[in-house]
Parts: structure tokens; sequence; C-alpha cells
């Protein structure tokens, strides 16, 4: 099969043909339809030093993707060929104390798909049963390709109760994009989008924000009177991973906020604790997705009209990788898809 391969410690991908992985009694094999570029899938064609520290070349990288499913395991029961799935692509040890609980996404042995095992830039890619999500007939597969990362939205989005509430948005890459959309079909009085760059203030708005702000120019508090929000945000998702963004939101935090935290920076931030005290304000970092009640709200908020698509801005033929990477690395795009169907 043809696979995107990470072949040595050094910058760049290779197309390479590959074995197709092994089944393994517990597993499903997936034909692959499409996938989407992730900032990791960055980090490791580029080789920064995270990528240097973590990934053990040869890698097929890559992990959020939908296709159909080619081939099962012996214990396998819950699942078919033909079906039509995505994969959680953190894959979780399943023994200890948080796994046993039924809250695995709490696994501190959690291995990344494309990252710490074969990944799913590839014409096919093998899981566990536990890690297979099934999607309903006649779902855009574009959109069920990025059920990884939309996951990642939702569980930001909900950790914090958004219904009358008004949120703030710091960052509107693909994620913040989508988040903005769920915070807005959730019930959010008003989302502020804040975000530098004009392309993706543009699609913050389509995603049903009240208001994008480029927060060079604009600070969050001038946004207050003009939407005659009394003291500040309830709930603020930080997505951006930018220190600024994160000291700004503290700053424009009502009394007793929330603050979800998912932007992951590459440096440690100081932050006004006295205002976090003062303001009574709960910080929580949100990591991928709560398995599997992330992705039940995902589907079912899908069903009941939420929009994502706006989010998806550019697709590419597998074959044209590295025009695909580069459109995901100049910030005027929302998401791109690759289509690995020949
Ligand atoms: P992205 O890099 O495409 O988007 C970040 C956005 O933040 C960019 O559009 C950038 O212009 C904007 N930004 C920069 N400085 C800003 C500022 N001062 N104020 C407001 N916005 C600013 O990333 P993404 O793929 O949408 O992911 C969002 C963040 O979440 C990243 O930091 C990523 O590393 C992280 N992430 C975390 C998890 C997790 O499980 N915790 C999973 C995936 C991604
Ligand atoms: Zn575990």
């Amino acid at each position: 099969m043809k696979a995107l391969v990470k072949t040595h410690a050094g910058p760049g991908l290779e197309l390479r043909d590959v074995p197709v992985p092994s089944v393994g009694i517990n597993e499903v094999l997936v034909r692959v339809h499409k996938t989407g570029i992730c900032g990791t899938d960055l980090h490791i064609e580029s080789w920064d030093p995270w990528a240097a520290r973590t990934i053990k070349p040869p890698l097929i990288v890559g992990h959020e993707f939908v296709g159909d499913i080619v081939e099962v395991g012996s214990n396998v029961s819950d699942f078919r060929p033909g079906e039509l799935v995505s994969g959680e692509g953190h894959v979780t040890c399943g023994r200890c104390r948080h796994c046993l609980a039924g809250r695995r996404h709490l696994c501190a042995n959690t291995i990344g798909l494309g990252v710490g095992r074969d990944g799913a830039f590839a014409e096919f890619v093998v899981l566990p049963m536990t890690n297979i999500w099934h999607h309903w007939a006649g779902i855009d597969e574009d959109v069920a390709a990025i059920f990884d990362p939309f996951g990642n939205a939702v569980h930001t989005a909900l950790a914090f109760p958004v219904l009358g509430e008004d949120v703030l948005v710091s960052g509107a890459g693909p994620i913040g994009l989508m988040a903005t959309a769920v915070a807005r079909h959730a019930g959010a009085r008003h989302v502020v989008v804040s975000e530098p760059n004009a392309y993706r203030r543009e699609l913050a708005m389509r995603m049903g924000a009240t208001i994008a702000i480029d927060p060079r120019e604009r600070p969050l508090a001038s946004t207050f009177d003009e939407l005659a929000m009394v003291e500040g945000f309830d709930v603020a998702m930080e997505m951006s991973g930018n220190a600024a963004a994160l000291r700004d939101a503290i700053g424009a935090m009502a009394h007793g906020g929330g603050v979800a935290i998912l932007g992951l920076p590459t440096a440690e931030i100081s932050l006004d604790v006295n205002a976090i005290v003062m303001k009574m304000l709960t910080l929580r970092g949100i990591y991928g997705r709560e398995m599997y009640e992330t992705w039940y709200k995902m589907t079912v908020m899908l069903q009941s009209g939420l929009d994502i698509t706006p989010a998806i801005t550019h697709r590419f033929p597998y074959e044209e990788y590295e025009a695909a990477f580069s459109a995901a690395r100049q910030g005027d795009s929302g998401k791109v898809i690759m289509d690995w169907r020949t």
C-alpha cells in the first residue's frame, strides 16, 4: 500500500510502498478514504524539538481519518466489513485506574496513532476495536474525516455550560473555528473570537461568531459595551497556545468564569494568579476527547443541525501531499483534507 512515512530523524516525509498492516485478534483493518492534516503532523514533518524528542522513525504519520472496514480480528464481533468508521487516535492501556473506571481519556499510558504507532496517512490503517467509531450512513465524509479535531473542539466547548453565556474563543485555527460553531449550537449568547489572521476571522464569522476581533488592534474589553456584557466572559476557550491570548482571556473573565485550555504553548507561561483567585476562576486543561461521550455528542449535534463544513477549506489527492501540507502550514486555511482513494 501507499503510505506517507517519516523515514529518518530529520525534516520531510516520503510517499512509500509498504506492507498492508496485519490484523491482530482484537483489531480492525480500515481502508482509508479521507484524512485531515493536524498541527501534530506538521510538527513531525518539520522535525521540530518536540518531534525529535517523541518520534521514532520509521513511522507512518497521521491520525485523523474516515474509511471502511475491510477485515476484523477473530475476537471482534461488533464491526463488519463495509462499515464506515473513524478512529479515536489515543490508544489507551485498558488496565490503569482510569481505564478500568471508564475514564479512558485520563489514561497516562496513551499511545498516539501516527505518533507512537503507525498512523492513517496510508491506504490502510489498523486499530484496536476499542478505538473504532461507527458513523451513520450518509454522513459527509469530509466531516467524518475530522472527527478527531472536531472532538477536541467539542470536548473543550462543553467543558463548561455555555447555554445563555458569553463565550470567548482565542485562536480561530481549525479547532477554534469548530468550537465557535459548537458554542453557538449549544446556546451561547455571544461568541467573541480573537484571532490575528483576517482569513480565519472571516471563517469564524461564517461559523457563527458574534464578532471576530484582531487582538493586536482591539482589546477584548472593548467588546463588552458593544455586546452589552456587564462584566466579562463567562466561559473562555484557549485554542491558540499563545501566552498573550491566555493572559488576555483571564483579564477579560467575569467572576466565577471557566477557562478551558486546549492550546499547547511551546514554553511556560506566567499568569496573574491574583486575578484567577479574586475572580474565583476555574482553569481546566483539555486533552483529546472523552471516550466516547465526546464522540456521542459530536454525532448527535451533527444530526441536530450543527454544520462544521465551512471550517474545511482545502482538499487534495494524497499524491499532492506536499501541497496539502503547505496549505495547512500557511495561515490562510481552515482544515485541509487528503483523499486516499485512487
Ligand atoms: P492552529 O495553530 O491552526 O490555530 C491557532 C490559532 O491561534 C492561529 O490561527 C493563530 O493565528 C491564532 N493566534 C495566535 N496568536 C493569537 C493571539 N494572541 N490571540 C488569539 N489567537 C492567536 O491550531 P489548531 O489546530 O486549531 O489547534 C489549536 C491549539 O490546540 C494548538 O495550540 C494545538 O497545538 C492545540 N491542540 C491541543 C490538543 C489537545 O488535545 N489538548 C489537540 C489538538 C490541538
Ligand atoms: Zn490506561
